[in-house]
């Protein structure tokens, strides 16, 4: 079979000449004799619209290259094995293929040993424009109720659960005899020594999510719903709360009680993007992980203070999304805050109960401060109980707690706090990781602009 274009435009390939799988189902099928094996198929593609659909590939996801670059470190193959990578087809098929690109000359070399940079499926097709008017219609019209903003996580969270990723699970399970068992959580006092002391007396009940009334809205909660923001690392869980130079604040460990189903937000990064060019349900496929790769960054955006009642709207939404219509108890997310591998979790209001401890009837707890003789900088802080004379109450804050705990009543207890695990920091300063830039000025060479300062 010599190269004669008007036999190769009456040439079909059956599915055993050209891996079938990867060809989709815009090229058309029709009963043929194969040119390459002889036998009849009923399903073969005519060379031709099989070079046409190579040709759109090629242009759109590879990049002509005069020379082949001699590092291996470059992505890219000879159009040759591009060809073969992506089709599977014969070599006489590759030929063939080769000639009626040549004919058509819609691409810049149709040498099978021309040299084609791979540029991959980098963009996200139209799954950002459905962020967007996501987004939009939450900014601007029903927050918790629209239509339009629950079809739109539909669309992006379908299936996701499911997905196999290289490593991470994209649903996590936390508990007791999961690796993820416990979080830490801290609590900023600012200056309130009398805050921060009322809090070390009865932290199982002044650490954990401040009562409904009082929760400010957050990344993952609007205001008035209470959720449970801890980090992996008692570190993170510090510098989360963005404590200023002068602050005291608590940090504690809580122990997961029951087994409790996360969303691992970072794990959306490994979906695997394997699919054929050729195919354009795969592509689709591709430009989806793409964008969900993408959404680790919009969840964890960091956000200027002032701004968090608007900027936290579209995270919000998806929280309340994945508690109330996917039924988990929480996410995983990577947070700006500290680096970028370190971890927070937030546990939905249904999983954020913690377990009250009660103390002896008649009996409160008091701080006790004392320097470390012989080491100035070291404080020990004992919580002394001690009896009260009989009618007094030593519950501290007895109507926030009785709000709390009405409002948490009927959902099952998730967290323990670790009473051996406390531990109060004093902030001297606050270390900063910045980049600079510098800053010049320069004369416009438009004429009559004025004096200009010199320096
Ligand atoms: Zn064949």
């Amino acid at each position: 079979m010599k190269d004669n274009p008007q036999v190769i435009e009456q040439r079909w390939i059956c599915p055993n000449c050209v891996t079938e799988k990867f060809i989709d189902e815009l090229l058309a099928r029709v009963p043929n004799l194969c040119s390459y094996c002889g036998k009849k198929d009923d399903a073969a593609i005519s060379i031709e619209s099989l070079a046409e659909r190579t040709e759109t590939v090629i242009n759109k996801y590879f990049l002509y290259s005069e020379f082949e670059p001699h590092s291996t470190n470059i992505k890219g193959k000879t159009l040759g094995d591009l060809i073969a990578c992506n089709t599977g087809a014969k070599q006489e098929a590759i030929v063939d293929i080769c000639s009626v690109l040549k004919q058509r000359g819609k691409i810049d070399s149709a040498d099978q040993s021309a040299f084609y940079y791979n540029l991959g499926i980098n963009e996200v097709g139209e799954w950002d424009k459905l962020w967007n008017q996501f987004t939009e219609e939450i900014y601007t019209k029903g927050r918790f109720f629209s239509k339009l903003a629950r079809d739109t996580l539909d669309q992006i969270f379908e299936g996701v659960f499911d997905f196999e990723t290289d490593g991470e699970s994209i649903i996590v399970k936390a508990g007791p005899n999961e690796e993820l068992n416990e979080l830490h959580r801290a609590r900023n006092f600012f200056d309130d020594y009398k805050m921060f002391q009322s809090a070390l007396c009865e932290p199982w009940k002044q650490i954990g999510p401040p009562p409904p009334e009082n929760a400010r809205p957050g990344r993952m909660n609007p205001q008035g719903i209470s959720v449970f923001y801890g980090a992996l690392k008692p570190d993170v869980a510090l510098a989360e709360v963005r404590p200023p130079v002068g602050s005291r604040v608590i940090v504690a460990r809580f122990k997961i009680q029951r087994e409790l189903r996360l969303l691992n937000v970072p794990a959306l990064e490994s979906i695997p993007v394997f699919g054929s060019l050729f195919n354009e349900s795969d592509i689709q496929r591709v430009q989806r992980a793409n964008f969900l790769r993408n959404l680790n960054n919009s969840i964890s955006r960091p956000v200027m203070p002032g701004k968090e009642a608007t900027d936290y709207l579209p995270t919000q939404a998806v929280a309340e999304y994945l508690a109330s219509v996917a039924g988990l108890d929480g996410m995983i997310y990577s947070t700006p805050q500290y680096n970028h591998e370190s971890t927070n979790v937030v546990l939905f209001q249904h999983a954020s109960r913690i377990e009250m401890e009660s103390l002896p009837e008649n009996c409160k707890p008091f701080v006790n401060e004392t320097h470390v003789e012989l080491d100035p900088n070291r404080i020990q802080i004992d919580i002394v109980v001690k009896s009260l004379p009989v009618g007094k109450s030593g519950s501290l804050n007895e109507i926030e707690v009785a709000a709390t705990e009405s409002t948490m009543a009927t959902v099952p207890v998730s967290l323990k706090l670790d009473l051996c695990s406390i531990r109060t920091y004093y902030v001297k300063k606050a270390d900063l990781t910045t980049e600079s830039h510098c800053v010049s000025w320069q004369e416009s060479e438009q004429k009559n602009v004025g004096s200009f300062p010199t320096f």
